[in-house]
């Protein structure tokens, strides 16, 4: 049996046994027969998550052939996929039906399941992240039952599993509200650290989506506000193909990957290269429909944490990440990413219950990114952070069940769907117990 590993490579197990199930029936009867072997069964998404949630011990189960859409209200705006679904072919398919997600975070290479499943968030938005547009879906429990849960029917299950983890049940199909395609403009300009400290309130609250970057062991911050500018696509001004391959592909990934590479040999030389990367980071305008500019391609290869922490608190709390790393003689060569979003009402949703900041800390793959996770975990945590549940992190069942309010709900349901634990992994028992 192959490998798995995830994408940063940092996580891989060694499956007992593969199957790519075609249908609901057949991922039915591969619960079933993990159950009556007394093993495991998850199902994997793109393995972008950073953590080992989805890593298989016992049966894989691979998403590939459960994707498309399935289904489209347009009275309702609500969109059914299957589970599988990649989120670049969700957003080429709701294109082509003059429909958008109302927001999304910075890639489309995770599947629609594995999205909801670690609450993948994005930037501001007026309304709450994805697990939160979740209004239905079907999932196979850990007692081999096909259970569907909408409004009307089985609403706990809904509330509950709209950010599962993979704990819960293995997704089959999700019902989700949509939008019609919009047209989003984006702006990308560089501020001063306490410039762009100053402005973050104002610019987050004029602009639609605003996600802000900060250059280690420099004062260069680069903001970009994204603007919805309607439904007009005459209103699109996309970058050519050229400055798209000069800025995005080449400058973001190529350079700084390979100098990020270096860099992480020769740390003295990073706060210098952080200056000019941040300065070769020019002003920049263009507008095209909305996911074409919420994603970027992502080829350097990296480790992140990500926490979230009340949204009042957060320039405050990265002022401290800041000092913290100044007074650490550690050497960073990624920016650390900031992001905000409103709060949900999903019981394992980083933001839920509250208006969130994110802050997400990266280092290269060749770099070691333990020290600096380290240095960073205790202030997020000091300010009652929620890690996602997809980035690296070393919290436990025991110390997560006091930032989520509603962490004796989910293990409630845990353990009516998943009595036998067919759905579990190590990482699972660490983050919800046994
Ligand atoms: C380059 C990069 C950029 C990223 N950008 C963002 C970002 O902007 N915002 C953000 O919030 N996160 C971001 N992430 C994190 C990523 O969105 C999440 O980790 C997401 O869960 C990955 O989805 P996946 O399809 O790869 O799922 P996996 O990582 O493979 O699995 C995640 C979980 O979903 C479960 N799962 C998958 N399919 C099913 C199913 N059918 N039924 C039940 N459970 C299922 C798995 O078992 C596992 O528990 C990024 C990650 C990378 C590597």
């Amino acid at each position: 049996m192959s490998t798995w590993t995830n994408w940063s490579g940092l996580e891989t197990s060694r499956p007992t046994r593969e199957a790519t199930p075609a249908d609901t029936d057949a991922v039915v009867a591969e619960v079933r027969r993990a159950l009556d072997s007394g093993g495991t069964v998850k199902m994997v998404g793109t393995g972008h998550s950073f953590t080992a949630i989805s890593a298989p011990q016992g049966t894989l189960l691979r998403p590939t052939a459960l994707t498309g859409i399935i289904s489209v209200d347009h009275e309702a705006q609500t969109v059914t996929a299957r589970a599988g679904t990649p989120l670049k072919v969700l957003n080429a398919e709701l294109e082509a039906l003059g429909l958008s997600l109302h927001n999304m975070g910075d890639i489309a290479e995770q599947t629609l399941a594995g999205a909801i499943s670690t609450g993948t968030h994005g930037t501001g938005g007026t309304a709450a992240g994805l697990s939160a547009q979740v209004v239905g879906l079907e999932l196979v429990t850990g007692t081999g039952e096909l259970l569907r849960a909408t409004p009307t029917e089985n609403a706990d299950v809904l509330d509950v599993a709209r950010v599962g983890l993979g704990a819960l049940g293995i997704l089959t199909t999700i019902t989700f509200r949509v939008e019609p395609l919009f047209v989003l403009e984006a702006v990308e300009e560089p501020f001063g650290w306490a410039e762009a400290l100053a402005a973050y309130d104002e610019l987050a609250a004029r602009a639609d989506h605003v996600d802000m970057y900060w250059f280690p062991h420099t004062d260069r911050v680069q903001i970009k506000q994204n603007f919805r500018r309607g439904t007009d696509l005459s209103a699109r001004r996309p970058l050519s193909r050229l400055q798209l391959a000069l800025d995005d592909r080449f400058l973001q990934n190529t350079v700084f990957g390979a100098a990020t590479a270096t860099l992480n040999r020769v740390p003295a030389a990073i706060p210098g290269f952080n200056r000019l990367g941040a300065r070769l980071l020019s002003h920049r305008t263009y507008a095209d429909v909305a996911h074409r500019v919420f994603v970027a391609e992502r080829d350097v290869v990296f480790r992140e944490m990500e926490y979230a922490v009340p949204r009042a608190a957060g320039l405050d709390v990265l002022r401290e990440c800041r000092r913290a790393l100044d007074a650490s003689g550690l050497r960073i060569s990624f920016p650390v990413e900031l992001r905000n979003a409103p709060a949900d009402d999903v019981p394992l949703s980083t933001a839920s219950g509250r208006d969130s900041f994110y802050l997400a800390f990266h280092t290269h793959r060749a770099a070691e990114h333990r020290d600096y996770f380290a240095l960073m975990e205790p202030i997020l945590r000091a300010h009652d952070g929620r890690p996602h549940w997809g980035k690296v992190h070393t919290r436990t069942a025991a110390d997560l069940a006091p930032v989520y309010p509603r962490f004796a709900d989910f293990l409630a349901l845990r353990d009516r769907l998943d009595p036998q634990r067919v759905f579990a992994n190590d990482y699972l028992r660490r983050v919800l117990g046994e």
